[in-house]
């Protein structure tokens, strides 16, 4: 099919504390063929998610980890170029798993075909993607904000916590992001429409904090854990909500953190729950179908930081975890 090589970034080791290139090797070997009902497809954008340090770790978690030795896991965006399955055609354009590699044999289970006509593809890993839908359905399914609450998010410029912020404000409420450095939350006031955004850097966060959030926390989209959180503890209104979907600053941690004081917990009756987009799936055809009406009608914006080469995956990816990138972060394979 091709003379072609496939590149692979595997895992070579576990981190103990923050990952590092050593952790990644690039290898390459003959492209794969497809078998009876499989199909052959090109990577053209691979998606970097948070998600990734965890399939790194092998402790006890929701998914199984990634095995030392092989490629890393990811969604990707790919065409296929080789077909012995019936549904699919060379040439469709498919969201995928294919993984950090230039080439993934599928099953086709679980592929979903793309109309490069109605949205960018690259859309189909960020902002109508996993993160998009995570925001969507972790804000209204939990968090539930009514007209005139506050909400607040960290990662506020991110895949996910930009949408959140953005259908908070859809839904009448006051958004109130954090984000990591002035560039980020100039982006999220001036073109995400936040109502306000303070760097959780800046020495003063906390008294920032309480500044632009007068009337206490409604919903805290909780996104990061660490520092972030303890600041916006004392802050919550009784009868909070709080969807638990990410800790990010935590996911290098090889010690526990300071968790939240739970007797505030208890005496203001807060609603505290984690959640993983998978348990919603039931949600993404009204996912779809809103975000996409809001995302023509210029009411949903978001952002890209697409990264050149799968041979850049490792850095990038490293990058997030620190918040180098300015966006849902992508990878442009080929
Ligand atoms: P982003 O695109 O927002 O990128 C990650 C961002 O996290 C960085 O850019 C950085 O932004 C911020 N960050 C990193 N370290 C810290 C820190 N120590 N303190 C505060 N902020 C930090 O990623 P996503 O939108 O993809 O993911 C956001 C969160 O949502 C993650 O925790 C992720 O694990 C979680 N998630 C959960 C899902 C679920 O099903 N429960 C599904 C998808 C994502 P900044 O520079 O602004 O600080």
């Amino acid at each position: 099919m091709t003379a072609d090589m496939n590149r692979q970034i595997l895992l070579t080791s576990r981190p103990a504390g923050p990952p590092g290139l050593d952790n990644f090797k690039l290898v390459q070997s003959p492209v794969p063929q497809p078998h009876e009902g499989e199909v052959l497809m090109r990577t053209r954008y691979l998606s970097l998610d948070p998600y990734m340090r965890g399939r790194m770790s092998a402790a006890k978690s929701y998914a199984k980890p990634v095995e030392v030795g092989e490629p890393m896991v990811g969604a990707t965006v790919g065409e296929i170029v080789a077909s012995r399955n019936a549904k699919f055609a060379i040439g469709d354009i498919v969201l995928g798993y294919g993984g950090w590699q230039d080439y993934a044999l599928s099953s086709g289970i679980g592929l979903r075909k793309l109309d490069p006509a109605i949205a960018p593809v690259t859309t189909a890993l960020g902002v109508l993607g996993m993160p998009g839908m995570t925001a969507y359905a972790g804000l209204l399914e939990i968090g539930r904000p009514k007209p005139g609450e506050t909400v607040a998010v960290a990662a506020a410029s991110g895949a996910v916590g930009s949408v959140v912020g953005q259908i908070a404000k859809i839904k009448g409420c006051r958004a109130v992001g954090i984000a990591g450095g002035p560039d980020k939350c100039c982006y999220v006031v001036e073109d995400l429409g936040f109502d306000a955004c303070i760097d959780h850097r800046a020495a003063d966060f906390a008294r920032q904090l309480e500044a632009v959030c007068p009337a206490g926390i409604d919903v805290y989209f909780e996104n990061v854990g660490g520092a972030v959180q303890q600041a916006v503890w004392p802050r919550l209104n009784d009868f909070a909500r709080v969807p638990v979907c990410g800790l990010i600053a935590q996911y290098n941690a090889s010690s526990p953190m300071p968790g939240p004081d739970m007797f505030s917990v208890l005496r203001k009756r807060l609603t505290l729950r984690g959640f993983i987009v998978t348990d919603f799936a039931a949600k993404e055809g009204d996912f779809l179908r809103e975000a996409g009406d809001w995302l023509r009608s210029g009411r949903l914006k978001y952002r890209e930081d697409v990264v050149e080469g799968l041979e850049n995956a490792a850095v990038a990816f490293l990058g997030l975890l620190q918040g180098t990138n300015f966006g849902k972060l992508l990878v442009k394979v080929r």
